[in-house]
């Protein structure tokens, strides 16, 4: 039964296709007419449009949105003409706010004022050179040549009981020095201060000494003459000690050994000067007396 079924359907399908070939070759003579035209067509198409692709463009852009602006009508139109207007609305706010910053063309202004203060900033390390005091009080030069007159003043302080007196202002320095040094079991002994120069003219009219009044730094008040209170001087513990310390308390030896025959006296190495501590230290390490130091400019 089922052997019979099966042979029906081969025999039956060589006679459908009989049957229908003449059908397939009309349709395949129209398909082929109908695909030689589309050919055609489209050749033309491709052709024109690269000939004239952009006017084709501008012409079915501006049909395709004439059409829908008639075909849609005023609903659409209406929104994209409000909408419009709003939007050209914001650009003009916007060139506002460039408006307010036109300050940017001022900073060349403001460049030239900062050009300015940099020109003074160069000049100031310029003036940077130790000025020597030679006005100050504690720098005066008193000598052979430079003598004191009679109407010098100064105030004097007492230094202790024995009536010796300094210029008051190098009491405080000349006793710390003193102290410091007796701290250390130093001895010291003051043989001469401040003496006036009408006292130095008595001194050098009876002969008792070979300097005329105000040729004597002790006429000004800024010098002592200290000794130790056993043995000599020279070679002394407080000899060597103020050798060493004297200028931290503004005391110079005023009258060195080398150096007789610029200040025109022999070496006194009792003898110390108050310059201030600031100008001994440096006069100590320049290795000057007073004189050559204030010759320098
Ligand atoms: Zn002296």
């Amino acid at each position: 039964m089922s052997n019979g079924t099966r042979i029906d359907p081969e025999e039956r399908e060589p006679r459908a296709i009989k049957l229908r070939q003449p059908k397939h070759t009309g349709r395949k003579i129209v398909l082929s007419v109908l695909s030689a035209l589309l050919i055609i067509a489209i050749g033309g198409g491709v052709f024109a449009f690269i000939e004239y692709g952009p006017d084709l463009g501008f012409s079915l852009i501006s049909r395709e949105t004439s059409k829908d602006s008639e075909s849609e009508n005023p609903a659409e139109d209406e929104p994209l003409q409000s909408s419009q207007p709003e939007i050209p609305e914001e650009p003009v706010s916007e060139p506002e706010q460039v408006v307010t910053e036109e300050p940017i063309e001022e900073d060349p202004e403001h460049e030239e004022d900062v050009d300015e203060p940099e020109a003074p900033v160069v000049e100031e390390p310029v003036p940077e050179e130790p000025k020597i005091p030679k006005d100050e009080w504690f720098m005066i030069l008193v000598n052979k040549e430079n003598p004191l007159t009679e109407d010098f003043s100064v105030e004097t302080a007492a230094v202790d009981n024995e009536g010796h007196a300094v210029d008051s202002r190098i009491l405080e320095d000349l006793s710390a020095m003193l102290s410091a040094g007796e701290s250390e079991g130093l001895d010291f002994v003051l043989y001469t201060a401040f003496r006036s120069v009408s006292k130095q003219n008595e001194l050098f009219t009876a002969r008792k000494t070979a300097i005329p009044g105000g040729a004597s730094e002790h006429n000004c008040g800024l010098a002592v003459d200290i000794g130790c209170a056993f043995g000599e001087f020279v070679g002394s513990p407080e000899e060597v000690w103020l050798l060493e310390h004297a200028h931290k308390y503004g005391f110079i030896l005023r009258y060195p050994a080398d150096k007789v025959g610029i200040t025109g006296f022999d070496h006194e190495p009792w003898h110390f000067r108050y310059v201030g501590k600031e100008q001994a230290a440096l006069i100590k390490e320049s290795g000057l007396c007073l004189e050559e130091y204030l010759a320098q400019e």
